[in-house]
């Protein structure tokens, strides 16, 4: 199976320089293709295929006005083509319905956040016996190695962030690491209340350090908020925006490979709710949706059971997780989203809202979880919910369950 590693890497100024005309290159192969294949649809032609547009490529780098182009790996500049290739392709998927829907490719912009190049094998890049990153038309770039790579990488992308760090994600053959078999079997509910909960009871917050540093980007963007307009100031306040963001988003990758590991490797098998995370995003629930990150934690769920042998189970994201007794199977139809806890009418079990949620889910995926542990006891009164503590060293918090 394939994985990515990614490491910061720290070009020096020339080689920074020369990463900057390289990200500008790619970008402009990129518009220009996309332009000849709306103009051809505008002009109700035929879709431009990628061998044509790579035909006009090197057409393009013979005029004086792309010359420029030539400074630049090819390689990187043909893998921009395979770029917009992708972006058609999940386009197109997304209208025949194979896959959340999602805009037509867009151009991309010289302010936009991410830029990246990548150099496939044919590009003769390589790891000096330094531990440098060679890349061709670019230098011998530092690396800093967090870990080691478990077989040579076929493909290197080289990507700058919004906080104007540098990093390369190699993408490595690995063989699974198939765990010995365990017994349970989990439904997980992702809310907006708790990120995650577990059929068995288990209720998963946010960590202390995803937290904090969530913290620190609300009063970085205070404070730009308070500063004028094009001053000094609100350029420096805007970088610091920029790099809690990031910080942000390392937080959030750490806390979501933390739990997924963790998810695997405790159960044989975890079932989720098919989200339609894209579908979702478009209504109200959109800021929260996108900084849970759910899609990002489910797809790593799925690598994660590819790589230990595990399996993860989607169910249809219309079932009715909150209307049916995870206990006796009654439907008694929906509650408005303030009733956290109910009784059930016909087995006077209590349930709790995401418990019962995650139970349903993992009985929906045909799996036989036991709701013992996972509900409330009949006679038990509801235990108010309060924020739960976290751990020193930022696991994630794990509420006990009433009763159990
Ligand atoms: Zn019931």
């Amino acid at each position: 199976m394939q994985l990515r590693y990614a490491f910061r890497v720290y070009p020096n100024g020339p080689q920074r320089s020369a990463l900057a005309r390289a990200f500008g290159c790619a970008r402009v192969v990129f518009n220009d293709a996309l332009r000849v294949r709306e103009t051809a649809r505008a002009a109700g032609l035929a879709f431009v295929t990628s061998g044509e547009l790579s035909k006009q490529l090197t057409v393009a780098k013979n005029t004086p006005e792309r010359a420029w182009l030539a400074e630049v790996s090819a390689v990187v500049l043909q893998q921009s083509l395979r770029d917009l290739d992708t972006a058609y392709r999940n386009f197109f998927d997304g209208l025949k319905g194979r896959r959340p829907m999602m805009g037509p490719p867009r151009f991309k912009s010289r302010k936009d956040t991410r830029q990246a190049i990548r150099f496939t094998a044919n590009a003769r890049w390589k790891i000096t016996p330094g531990g440098d990153l060679s890349l061709p038309k670019i230098g011998d770039v530092r690396v800093k190695w967090s870990r080691a790579l478990p077989s040579v990488p076929s493909t290197v992308t080289v990507i700058k962030d919004g906080a104007g760090r540098y990093f390369a994600s190699f993408v490595v053959e690995t063989d699974p690491e198939i765990l010995p078999e365990v017994e349970p079997v989990t439904g997980l509910d992702l809310g907006l209340g708790h990120f995650a909960v577990l059929s068995d009871g288990r209720k998963i917050g946010a960590p202390r350090f995803l937290r904090r540093a969530e913290k620190k980007l609300k009063r970085a963007q205070q404070a730009l908020s308070r500063k004028a307009r094009g001053s000094k100031n609100r350029e420096k306040a805007r970088h610091r925006v920029a790099r809690s963001h990031a910080r942000v988003a390392d937080a959030r990758r750490e806390f979501h490979h933390q739990l997924s590991t963790r998810l695997m490797c405790e159960n044989q098998v975890v079932a989720v709710e098919n989200l339609a995370v894209k579908g979702l995003a478009r209504t109200r629930m959109a800021k929260s949706v996108h900084d849970a990150g759910w899609s990002a934690f489910v797809s790593m769920l799925e690598y994660k059971a590819a790589k230990f042998g595990r399996t993860l189970i989607r169910i249809g994201r219309f079932e009715p997780t909150s209307q049916v007794c995870s206990a006796c199977g009654v439907k008694d139809g929906p509650k408005p989203l303030n009733i956290r806890v109910w009784r059930c009418p016909a087995c006077r079990v209590w349930l709790d809202r995401d418990i019962n949620a995650a139970v349903n889910i993992a009985k929906a995926a045909g799996l036989a979880v036991s709701a013992c542990r996972a509900q409330i006891r009949p006679g038990l009164v509801p235990a108010q919910r309060e924020e739960a503590g976290t751990h020193r060293d930022g696991h994630p918090t794990v509420a006990g369950t009433p009763g159990c």
